[in-house]
């Protein structure tokens, strides 16, 4: 029996390829490997965009990792982000004394980063990094940003897929899509 097509399930275009993205995952756990080798490293996931990228990238690391997870959002609207941030959930374990990696999605005005470093940075970890899967230098405010490993820098542009969504939509895509207008 033919059915209707589902009109509600959108496919945006491809930006970067679900092949690019895993490729590019392995050079940046290379990189993380030789800087950490034998190092205890605990990585913090921000929810709810990196959660694709995290689970990728922890699977190519060859260090005794511990998982963390954070949650944030920011005041305002999507496009007018104010730069206030609110932790709606905070991590189990404390920082102090331990190597910490912060696994970002993507950074575009860098507000959420700038914050985020700043609100474990107190907790007094041995070192603090971060690593982001995309970045849109275009857009960013906080010039000062502590940016250490970047997977993809891309244009002025509103991904969805691998974790990213819009209105909760396209986490599940394989790939990095775009939206031109709004689905
Ligand atoms: P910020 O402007 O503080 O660097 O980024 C804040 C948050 O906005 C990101 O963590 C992400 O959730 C969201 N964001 C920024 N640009 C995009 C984009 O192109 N696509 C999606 N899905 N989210 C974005």
């Amino acid at each position: 029996m033919s059915k209707a097509p589902d009109v509600k399930y959108f496919e945006p275009p491809s930006y970067i390829s679900a092949a690019d993205i895993k490729a590019r995952i392995l050079e940046l756990a290379a990189k993380i490997n030789d800087d950490y080798a034998g190092i205890d490293l605990t990585l913090i996931c921000t929810l709810k965009g990196s959660i694709v990228f995290f689970t990728d990238l922890i699977r190519e690391l060859r260090m005794p990792i511990h998982c963390e997870f954070i949650g944030t959002s920011s005041y305002g609207n999507h496009t007018e982000s104010t730069g206030e941030i609110k932790v709606t959930l905070d991590l189990n374990e404390p920082l102090i004394g331990k190597h910490v990696l912060i696994v970002e999605d993507i950074v575009d005005t860098g507000l959420t980063l700038a914050y985020l470093i700043d609100y474990l940075k107190v907790r007094k970890p041995a070192s603090l990094r971060t690593v982001s899967l995309l970045h849109k230098p275009e857009t960013l405010k906080v010039k000062t940003l502590k940016m250490d490993y970047i997977g993809f820098q891309i244009p002025n542009k509103f991904v969805v897929g691998y974790g990213l969504d819009y209105a909760e939509k396209f986490r599940g895509l394989p790939y990095i899509g775009y939206l031109e207008n709004e689905h």
